[in-house]
C-alpha cells in the first residue's frame, strides 16, 4: 500500500515532521525532508587512527550515517585526515573551547564541526572558525549541554530549564548568523528526561534549524536505552527530530542498533530485520527466547527492511504472521509452520526453523537488492546500446 493511501486508512500512524531547514553533513541531508539519520561517537583514542578507523568501520556496518570523533588534542586532528580516508561516512569533530582543533579538524577533512561558538574565547576566533568551515564546507553542530551552561544563563535562570538551554542555543546560532552562516543544526541534551523534553520542544518552536536529538549521560544499555526511547520517542513521535544519536555507556555499535530500532518502532526508519517476536509461556511449541536471540544475531548483517513473526503458539501466531514478510508459529508436535507473506507455507520441523528462517531471509534481501539495483541496470544497458 502507497504510503499516502497507508495514512488514509490508519491516520492514527501520522506523524507530521516539524518543518525545518536542510543542512549537509557530508554528503548527509539534515533537516527538511531528509530521512532522520542515526550516528554516534567513538570511544577510542581518535590519535590511534587505525583503531578509530576500525571502530568506525564497525559503526558504518551497524548502518550509522554519521560519526563522531573527538578531538581534544592536536594529535587528535592530526589523525583526522588519515581517518576521513579510511571510512565512508562523514565524520564529526567534537571540539570543546579550542578554536584552533577546530580550524584543523575543518582543514582534516571533518564534515561538521560539533563546536559552541560563545566558548572559544570571542568574536575574532568566532570568524576563524566559521570561515574554516566555510572554506572546507563544514556544516556546524551547537550542542547545549544541560550540565554545562554558560554562566551569565545560570545567573539569570537560576538551574539549567528549558528556557536557559534556549536561551543558550539561541545565543550561540546568533553568534553564527552575524557571520552568515546557518549551516548549523542544534541539539539541547540533558541527563534529565522531563527537561531534554521540554528544551526540544521551546527549541522548536524557537528557530528552523534542524535538531539533533539525544538524551545525555542515559547509562548503561538497558536504562540508557529506556530513557532514550521515552525522551527521543516523545520528541520522534511528535515531529520533532532530524538526526538522532542514543547515548550509552555500551558499544557504538549498540547505540546504533538502538537508535535504528527507536526509529523503526515509530515507522521513521526501515533498515534491517524487524523481528515481533512474543514473551513465550507454557503455550510455546519450541524455545522462542533462544530462537529470537539466535536469529537476530544471525541476521544483524541483513540491512533491508523485512519484517519476520516468531511465535510460540497458535494464539497469536498467525494473527501476527498476517502482517509480516515471514513467520514462524510453534505448535505441532515438534514442529511449527512457516508464513511467507501473511499465508501458511510448510510445516517445518523445530530443528530445522532458524536455518530455514535463516535463509529465506537472505534470499529475500538479495531479491529485494537485486530489485533496487535494476533502474541503475536499466540505465546502464540503456546508455550502453546509445553508444
Ligand atoms: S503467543 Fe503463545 S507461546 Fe507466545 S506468549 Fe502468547 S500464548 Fe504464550
Amino acid at each position: 500500500m502507497a504510503h499516502d493511501e497507508a495514512m488514509r486508512v490508519r491516520p492514527w500512524r501520522m506523524i507530521e515532521r516539524r518543518k525545518s531547514r536542510q543542512i549537509h553533513v557530508g554528503p548527509v541531508p539534515v533537516g527538511g525532508d531528509a530521512p532522520i539519520s542515526v550516528q554516534t561517537m567513538t570511544n577510542t583514542l581518535t590519535s590511534d587512527a587505525q583503531a578509530t578507523i576500525r571502530q568506525i568501520q564497525a559503526i558504518e556496518e551497524a548502518g550509522a550515517d554519521i560519526v563522531r570523533v573527538s578531538c581534544p588534542d592536536e594529535e587528535s586532528t592530526a589523525a583526522l585526515s588519515e581517518i576521513v580516508r579510511g571510512v565512508s561516512i562523514p565524520i564529526v569533530a567534537d571540539i570543546h573551547f579550542h578554536y584552533k582543533r577546530g580550524i584543523e579538524a575543518a582543514k582534516a577533512g571533518a564534515a561538521c564541526l560539533r563546536i559552541n561558538p560563545g566558548n572559544i574565547g570571542g568574536k575574532e576566533r568566532v570568524r576563524e572558525v566559521v570561515q574554516a568551515a566555510k572554506d572546507h564546507g563544514c556544516s556546524i553542530r551547537i550542542g547545549v549541554n544541560g550540565g554545562s551552561l554558560e554562566r551569565h544563563l545560570l545567573e539569570q535562570y537560576g538551574e539549567p530549564c528549558p528556557e536557559a538551554m534556549v536561551a543558550s542555543a539561541l545565543y550561540h546560532a546568533d553568534m553564527l548568523e552575524e557571520h552568515d552562516f546557518r549551516e548549523y543544526k542544534i541539539s539541547v541534551k540533558a541527563s534529565d528526561v522531563f527537561l531534554t523534553v521540554a528544551a526540544y520542544q521551546a527549541l522548536s518552536e524557537a528557530t528552523d534549524a534542524p535538531l539533533h536529538l539525544g538524551v545525555t549521560e542515559a547509562g548503561g544499555r538497558r536504562i540508557g536505552t529506556v530513557k532514550s526511547s521515552i525522551g527521543m520517542g516523545n520528541l520522534l513521535w511528535a515531529g520533532i527530530g532530524d538526526t538522532i544519536r542514543v547515548s550509552l555507556s555500551d558499544d557504538p555499535v549498540e547505540e546504533v542498533r538502538v537508535g535504528f530500532d527507536m526509529l523503526k518502532s515509530l515507522n521513521l526508519r526501515s533498515r534491517g530485520v524487524n523481528v515481533i517476536s512474543c514473551p513465550s509461556c507454557a503455550r510455546q511449541g519450541f524455545e522462542v527466547i533462544d530462537t529470537v536471540r539466535v536469529l537476530e544475531e544471525r541476521l544483524a548483517h541483513i540491512a533491508e527492511p523485512i519484517t519476520l513473526s516468531i511465535i510460540g503458539c497458535v494464539v497469536n501466531g498467525p494473527g501476527e504472521a498476517a502482517y509480516t514478510d515471514l513467520g514462524f508459529t510453534g505448535g505441532g508436535k515438534d514442529s511449527g509452520m512457516l508464513y511467507v507473506s501473511g499465508k501458511p507455507s510448510a510445516k517445518v520441523s523445530n530443528a530445522e526453523m532458524i536455518e530455514r528462517i535463516v535463509d529465506m531471509v537472505e534470499q529475500k534481501a538479495e531479491a529485494m537488492r537485486a530489485a533496487s539495483a535494476e533502474p541503475d541496470a536499466d540505465r546502464d544497458a540503456a546508455k550502453t546500446a546509445a553508444e
